[in-house]
């Protein structure tokens, strides 16, 4: 069976189970989020799912987005400049550019030991660190910005 009929069957699987009617525009997302590790905005996708379908609004893909949240397809990463959503709905950590918001996965570290925490909190049971930095082609482009020195007058 072709990959594509696979991800149609899935597909139509989840739809079934969710009570959703099979539509080209939820598909189409769908696809645009497999094996998708760039933490994509609302705008991100829409501009991918436009190649197909033209005239769908980022409202559209916004609610579809939220529907596929609803159902653990996808995270929704609030507390950055703008909504993301990850498509690896499994626990994980993030390094967050503050320059150009770009969001990268990494693994706890097996060492990873908790900090203090407040007695009355209670219990954790999950551990989800978001680091945030510059990313290297910011770093870069941070470098390239510093003044040049200015050349020595006279000799
Ligand atoms: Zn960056
Ligand atoms: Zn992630």
């Amino acid at each position: 069976m072709a990959k594509d009929q696979v991800l149609r069957d899935r597909f139509l699987k989840i739809c079934k189970g969710a009570g959703w009617k099979f539509t080209m525009q939820r598909y189409t997302i769908f696809q645009l989020i497999q094996n998708n590790t760039s933490h994509p905005t609302v705008e991100m996708i829409w501009k991918g799912v436009k190649k197909t379908i033209p005239m769908i609004s980022p409202d559209s893909v916004y609610r579809i987005l939220k529907d596929f949240v609803s159902i653990g397809l996808l995270r929704q990463m609030d507390g950055l400049q703008y909504v993301r959503f990850d498509c690896n709905p499994s626990v994980h950590n993030h390094l967050v550019c503050t320059g150009c918001g770009t969001v990268m996965d990494f693994e706890t570290p097996q060492s990873f030991s908790f900090p203090e925490l407040p007695e009355h909190f209670g219990e954790v049971d999950n551990v989800e660190l978001r680091l945030f930095g510059q990313c290297k082609p910011c770093t870069e482009k941070a470098k390239q910005k510093q003044p040049i020195e200015p050349m020595p007058i006279g000799i």
